[in-house]
């Protein structure tokens, strides 16, 4: 079964932390509680912080999680541990649209004038949005939760 899910226009810091992660996310501030129903009911789970719109998505028969209060690692292993997931950023999607990642030659994203760290090896493109992904300094940070991630995860089991 293939996780996916919708988000509440509070939690946006998850939307793109799930994205990042490998899950896809819907993260739409225009969606009122209706709309997040409605994809609830189309199979997305739905992440909110608030209670009256998770009882009712509960009533519904929609799938959701009451998202506690809390960072966003917190936030982010409250999700996995529910649900059994783990973290698979090799599956990362934009951030920014919730597209998929495609490699890219170096060339072609020097060529349209960005400007490759040389250590970099592989680019990615969104095919929604076009924007380029390397493994720059952000993702020391993206390692770092990740690793934060999978010991509380393996520390709750035992
Ligand atoms: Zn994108």
């Amino acid at each position: 079964m293939e996780f996916r899910f919708v988000v509440d226009s509070m939690l946006g810091k998850l939307a793109r932390w799930l994205r990042i992660l490998g899950y896809s996310t819907i993260y739409d501030p225009k969606l009122n509680d209706d709309g997040l129903i409605e994809k609830g009911k189309e199979g997305w789970i739905l992440l909110t912080s608030d209670e009256e719109l998770s009882g009712r998505a509960f009533r519904d028969g929609v799938k959701v999680i009451k998202i506690e209060h809390g960072d966003i690692t917190s936030q982010l292993i409250q999700v996995f541990k529910t649900l059994n997931l783990t973290p698979k950023p090799e599956e990362a999607r934009c951030s920014l649209c919730n597209g998929l990642l495609v490699e890219i030659d170096i060339d072609e994203a020097e060529k349209k004038g960005y400007n490759i760290p040389p250590t970099v090896q592989t680019v990615w493109k969104c095919v929604e949005c076009g924007h380029l992904y390397w493994k720059g300094s952000h993702w020391d940070n993206i390692n770092r939760v990740v690793r934060e991630i999978n010991s509380r995860l393996v520390r709750s089991d035992s």
